[in-house]
Parts: C-alpha cells; sequence; structure tokens
C-alpha cells in the first residue's frame, strides 16, 4: 500500500514536470520567432533531410535535402527570413543530405561548416568542399561529447562515437536542449550508432525525436526508443518513395500505444514546424495528412 502511494506521488512529480504539448491553430512559419523561442523546421524535401532551426537572432540548418528539393529548399529558408546560419551541420556526405548545400553556402551567410570525418567520390560532395573553400570556410570535425551553440540555440554532440566504415552510422548525431524541452536530430545512423550512444550513457532522452533514415528498419531500436523516450517523433521521407521509408516495423514501434508517440511525416504533413519556448512545446495542428 505504501509502495502504491509513492509510486502516485511519484507519478505526480513526473506529470508536473513534463512538458506541456500545444497544438498551434496555424503552422506561422515566416512569423517572427518570439525571444525565448526556438523553432524547428523539418522542411519537406522530398526524400531527404533539411532542418532549420531558427532563434531570434541566430539560425542552424542540418542538413540541405535531395537535388530535386534544391530550390524549394532555398526558398524555403529565404521565406523564413534567413540571411546567416551561424553552422550548416552535414550530418554525413549522401546525396538526399547535401545536395542543397553548395547553393545554401554559395548565397547566405554561412559561419561555420560541420561534418562528420567520412567523405564520399560524389560530385555532389565534392561540389559542396568547392563551395565551402571557395568562401574560405573552416570544416568542424566533432567528437562525441562536444558542446556547441549558437545564442540559445545550444547541442551536444552524441556521434558519431568511433569510425564506422558504413556512411549512415557515422553521421553526425546533436542533442538540442532549451530549457525543459530537448530535440534529437540522428541524421541516418542506424542501429550500430544507437547502440554506440547507449553505450556511452550519455543523456539521450528528448521530446522530439527526428527518426534516423528516414525511418528506415535499420535505425530506431526498441533499445534507442526507450533510451529517448519521446512524446513527438518526426519521419523525413519522400511521397512513394523507392526505398519504402518509413518501414512498417519502425511505424509500429513509434505506435504503440504505451510510447504515446505523435508522430509527424513530411510525406504526409508537409514542412513540419515545432516551437519551443524551453517550457512547452508547440506542434502544428495538421497531423499525418489529417485535416
Ligand atoms: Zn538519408
Amino acid at each position: 500500500m505504501i509502495k502504491t502511494t509513492k509510486r502516485i506521488i511519484f507519478a505526480n512529480a513526473v506529470l508536473l514536470s513534463t512538458i506541456i504539448i500545444a497544438i498551434a491553430a496555424a503552422t506561422a512559419a515566416a512569423a517572427p520567432v518570439g525571444q525565448n523561442e526556438i523553432r524547428v523546421h523539418y522542411i519537406d524535401v522530398g526524400q531527404g533531410d533539411a532542418i532549420l532551426i531558427q532563434s531570434a537572432q541566430n539560425a542552424v540548418l542540418i542538413d540541405g535535402g535531395d537535388a530535386k528539393a534544391q530550390q524549394a529548399l532555398l526558398d524555403y529558408l529565404r521565406s523564413a527570413g534567413i540571411k546567416d546560419l551561424d553552422f550548416v551541420i552535414a550530418t554525413h556526405p549522401h546525396a538526399d543530405h547535401i545536395s542543397g548545400l553548395p547553393k545554401v553556402v554559395r548565397q547566405f551567410g554561412v559561419k561555420s561548416v560541420v561534418m562528420p570525418d567520412a567523405a564520399h567520390t560524389s560530385a555532389t560532395f565534392e561540389k559542396l568542399i568547392a563551395a565551402i573553400e571557395k568562401k574560405g570556410l573552416r570544416i568542424t570535425v566533432p567528437k562525441a561529447g562536444d558542446a556547441f551553440s549558437a545564442g540559445i540555440i545550444k547541442f551536444t554532440v552524441l556521434a558519431p562515437g568511433k569510425k564506422f566504415k558504413d556512411l549512415n552510422n557515422m553521421s553526425v548525431v546533436v542533442r538540442m536542449v532549451h530549457g525543459e524541452t530537448s530535440f534529437l536530430f540522428t541524421g541516418d545512423a542506424e542501429d550500430k550508432s544507437e547502440n554506440q550512444m547507449l553505450k556511452s550513457r550519455r543523456p539521450l532522452r528528448s521530446d522530439v525525436l527526428k527518426v534516423g533514415h528516414h525511418g528506415s528498419r535499420t535505425s530506431t531500436t526498441e533499445d534507442f526508443l526507450d533510451a529517448v523516450s519521446p512524446s513527438v517523433a518526426v519521419i523525413s521521407c519522400g511521397k512513394d518513395n523507392t526505398y519504402n521509408h518509413p518501414n512498417k516495423e519502425t511505424l509500429l514501434k513509434l505506435g504503440r500505444p504505451e510510447r504515446n508517440v505523435t508522430l509527424f511525416r513530411t510525406d504526409k504533413d508537409g514542412t513540419v514546424v515545432i516551437t519551443t519556448d524551453g517550457q512547452k512545446i508547440t506542434l502544428p495542428a495538421k497531423r499525418n495528412g489529417k485535416e
């Protein structure tokens, strides 16, 4: 009996500290960002990733989408009022993550580029390196455990924790904490990197999870999902893509009632804009293609 009471008190305490998730009436991607707010845009770039993180003073871009989405990405950044980017993070050198970045580097005021220690022989990768060099930018190769920030946008690096042969597992994974709220950006990290992150014992728990590798079967292990324990998950993938992303098993894992995860998919929801003021996370109203 005493045990039960204790558990209830504990549950209440957890509830009190749990973030409040509000649903916004409309997605106002172009509206000014409030002083203590961070707005995270999971931009619909078809089959690929491009995530803009924006505060009133600073902005960070994680990945630059596929070749087909280049213009859409540039237009989106401009419509969000972006002129300068404090960091451009190229999670790993695959085309669906870096194709838009050469033009971003050329056309925007980029201060710093973050990339893993992983090269690729593709023309797209070479173009990106050429654009970075032409602008005289330094490439920062982060290590797991590093921290970096642009104003109130603060990251810790969780991966890669070691050198992996596979480029997906070389993805730079960062966790952003703002007040009581947290976001995890996983690139295309797969089970091997997820296991490495679990082994590192660095905090993984995050309110919002960018699901690894477009919801592929090779990412999002149960153990990793347990550790992250998200309330919200976002899958970035293209409509009717040939990879069958997201994988059914991944959707089942995320959809278990006990996980209580609100899922967004860029193929169904388009660009997903989530805002945090450090206390409360505001989600867009439109969910999974339903109006
Ligand atoms: Zn990818």
